[in-house]
């Protein structure tokens, strides 16, 4: 297995993309029900819910999915999770479902990478 650990790099200094809708989220120039925000993180209502409770938590820089995230975004890449576990507590979710789509093939269709939190009624059927 390669060891990445070495590996650099982190979303802060990351320019926004003017053209990324999640980017303009984050600017404000598109509105959004915000339910989580602090100086890296940004977490908001999807528009098209697919469960009662659906958030989506981003990093505020642009990254557009997992793989353009380096080892120096771990402590990002962890608040990211643990913003859905503060969400689900704030939220009063006993279970809740967590995804991330990457690429395409992943099912992603924004590329600004995003949690998905899904919850408020028992999670069914497959992921794939
Ligand atoms: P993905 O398929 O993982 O890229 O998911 C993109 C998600 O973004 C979908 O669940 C959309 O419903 C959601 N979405 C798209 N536009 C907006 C918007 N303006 N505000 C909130 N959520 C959005
Ligand atoms: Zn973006």
């Amino acid at each position: 297995m390669i060891d990445h650990s070495k590996e650099q790099g982190g979303a802060a200094g990351r320019s926004r993309d003017p053209e990324c809708l999640f980017c303009r989220i984050v600017a404000g120039e598109i509105p959004s029900s915000k339910l989580y925000e602090d100086d890296d993180v940004l977490a908001f209502e999807d528009i098209h819910p697919q469960a009662p409770f659906h958030a989506l938590i981003i990093p505020k820089a642009h990254v557009a999915t997992l793989n353009e995230f380096a080892d120096g975004d771990a402590k990002l890449i962890g608040r990211l999770l643990l913003t859905a576990k503060h969400l689900a507590a704030e939220h009063g979710l006993p279970g809740y479902r967590v995804a991330m789509n990457v690429n395409r093939e992943g099912g992603q269709v924004v590329f600004h990478a995003h949690l998905h939190v899904l919850g408020g009624r028992r999670m069914r059927g497959e992921l794939g």
